[in-house]
């Protein structure tokens, strides 16, 4: 996808703070944090958003929670906590068109909507 910033980031036009990287997920910092620890997980193929994706696409959506997994054990936060959420679509406010998912800790997490 040529304008999408998260495919520029996969490809190195726009640079970012990498925390993990394989041939098909790519986490990273993100730039306004919401919280101490607030790492963005991404899949390399453009996918808009959680609605976009296909039956093809499972496997990876899961691989993605196991490395969030990893990355929490590697962080340390697996006592303390923390939260994943993904934004689809305009009434969740979603602004980058490439399916993510949020990695949130560090602190008391603010209000549960759920
Ligand atoms: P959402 O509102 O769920 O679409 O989240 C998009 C997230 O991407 C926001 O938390 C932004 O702060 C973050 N973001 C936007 N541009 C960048 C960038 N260049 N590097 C890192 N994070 C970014
Ligand atoms: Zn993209």
């Amino acid at each position: 996808m040529e304008d999408c910033i998260f495919c520029k980031i996969i490809k190195g036009e726009i640079p970012s703070e990498k925390v993990y990287e394989d041939d098909e997920i790519l986490a990273f910092k993100d730039i306004n944090p919401a919280a101490p620890i607030h790492i963005l997980f991404i899949p390399k193929k453009h996918i808009e958003s959680l609605i976009h994706m296909s039956k093809k696409d499972e496997a990876l959506i899961g691989k993605i929670y196991s490395k969030i997994n990893e990355v929490v054990e590697k962080l340390e936060i697996t006592q303390n906590g923390f939260r994943v959420i993904v934004n689809c679509g305009k009434d969740a406010g979603q602004e980058v068109m490439h399916l993510h998912f949020h990695l949130l800790a560090g602190a008391k997490l603010g209000p549960k909507l759920v």
